[in-house]
């Protein structure tokens, strides 16, 4: 747990705040962050970075609320967008679209003329067909798009094969050995100017090591291209440094900027980096509403009111994220001394934390051993990142609000939704 969230007394505090309040003011379930969590995370990486020329550019499909990227923003970060809405949602939110570098390997023509009206920094080009469909846009508007290649650099993450990306049979990147036949035919495009190079390994890495690895393979490309006379700006080595959900040990971000400093011994060009999960994910709780508890003949449930269209990541990927009740029950605070041990079995179970909706996927956690009664209020942690972002409205379930707090203030951040939202855009046919 994240210290921006902790018990005082039997209480679960956000900063200053009890998340038992927000709960009475917001209702659940609710997406609470805590200001200073999002800030620290983003400090740690300019300090780590004193000295090198740097963008960071906060991967906005981590946590796209406006608050939050109007946060970062001002704390003069950049953003990694995939999509002409993500864009809007920056600008939107006061960044700064020239420090907005545009990933994705399906582009459109519409998304391609947004950026450029929007003068980005620059286009992370995924294939040879983007690199022609670029260059025609650009003409088209009159105007010379600045491109840099998304190279794979075939390394092996370690991390779920579902945010896995810079393998030889994943869908993104240039392979690495057409990357330098591309980056000729780049420099012949007369609406492209090459700015640098990039690549993204995956998400939630627990080692420096394949970052490494693909910054030395990334490195000995720009050498190879500077041979050539291609000379680049920026190198951006992508995000996916990964959070302690329950015991992983992921490097430190000072660590992790350190190895990456190390591998650049010394060379002039800028550093981009495109963290996500790392900045929001420890930032935030999902807090939600024990409804049911159900004593079956071989599990127990506790219905809980936010369900996988809330977080989806447990059912997506078996992800686990850690529960913690918002009051601990007296009880299940051990202390054998009072010889009252007998109480706690009594109120404490085995419990499956499941939400409303009718998929058997519908899961937040398996097996918690968790002390609570029905109205009890729960927080799923680490839940900042691809929480929100992920979510739907499966089952007509409005999305959750978002509240951030800081110190004492707590502020509404997203209204809930109401269901007529939802259909506004329907019509009955005749
Ligand atoms: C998702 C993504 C990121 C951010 O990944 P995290 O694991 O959240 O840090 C960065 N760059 C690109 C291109 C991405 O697709």
């Amino acid at each position: 747990m994240s210290s921006y969230f902790h018990y005082r007394g039997s209480q679960l505090y956000v900063e200053q705040v009890p998340l038992a309040d927000i709960a009475a003011q917001f209702d659940t379930p609710c997406y609470v962050y805590s200001r200073a969590a999002l800030t620290d995370g983003l400090r740690q990486f300019t300090e780590a970075l004193r000295g090198h020329e740097h963008l960071i550019c906060y991967a906005v499909k981590a946590n796209s609320n406006l608050a939050i990227l109007n946060i970062f923003a001002r704390l003069g970060a950049g953003f990694d967008i995939v999509s002409g809405g993500e864009l809007q949602r920056v600008l939107a939110a006061g960044g700064d679209a020239r420090k907005v570098v545009f990933s994705g390997v399906g582009k459109s023509v519409a998304e391609i003329r947004m950026a450029l009206d929007a003068g980005i920094l620059c286009f992370n080009v995924e294939s040879a067909a983007e690199l022609d469909r670029l260059n025609k846009v650009a003409e088209s508007m009159g105007k010379i798009a600045p491109a840099s290649l998304r190279v794979n650099p075939d390394v092996d993450a370690k991390t779920h094969p579902y945010i896995s990306t810079g393998l030889k049979q994943n869908k993104f990147g240039v392979a690495y050995d057409e990357a330098i036949a591309l980056y000729r035919r780049a420099r012949d495009m007369p609406h492209l100017r090459i700015t640098g190079i990039d690549c993204h390994i995956g998400s939630q890495l627990t080692e420096t090591s394949p970052f490494i690895a693909a910054a030395e393979k990334i490195l000995a490309l720009v050498d190879t291209l500077a041979d050539e006379g291609i000379h680049l700006e920026h190198i951006d080595l992508g995000g996916g440094v990964g959070i302690c959900y329950r015991n992983e040990t992921p490097p430190e971000i000072a660590d992790y900027v350190a190895a990456l400093l190390g591998t650049l011994r010394g060379r002039s060009e800028k550093l981009i980096l495109e963290p996500g999960r790392v900045l929001t994910g420890n930032a935030g709780v999902l807090l939600t509403r024990v409804e049911y508890l159900k004593h079956g003949e071989e599990k127990n449930f506790a219905i809980v009111d936010a369900a996988m269209n809330d977080l989806v990541r447990p059912a997506l990927y078996d992800a686990f994220h850690e529960i913690l009740p918002v009051a601990q029950e007296p009880s299940h605070k051990s202390n054998p001394s009072n010889g009252r041990g007998g109480e706690r079995e009594n109120l404490s179970s085995i419990y499956e934390i499941v939400g409303p909706i009718c998929e058997t996927g519908d899961f937040i956690g398996h097996a918690r051993d968790l002390a609570i009664t029905p109205q009890a209020l729960l927080a799923v942690l680490s839940a900042g990142a691809y929480g929100m972002s992920m979510s739907s409205n499966y089952n007509t379930r409005p999305r959750a609000a978002e509240v951030i707090v800081d110190g004492i203030a707590m502020h509404l951040v997203r209204e809930r939704e109401t269901v007529s939202q939802l259909y506004a855009g329907e019509k009955i046919i005749l």
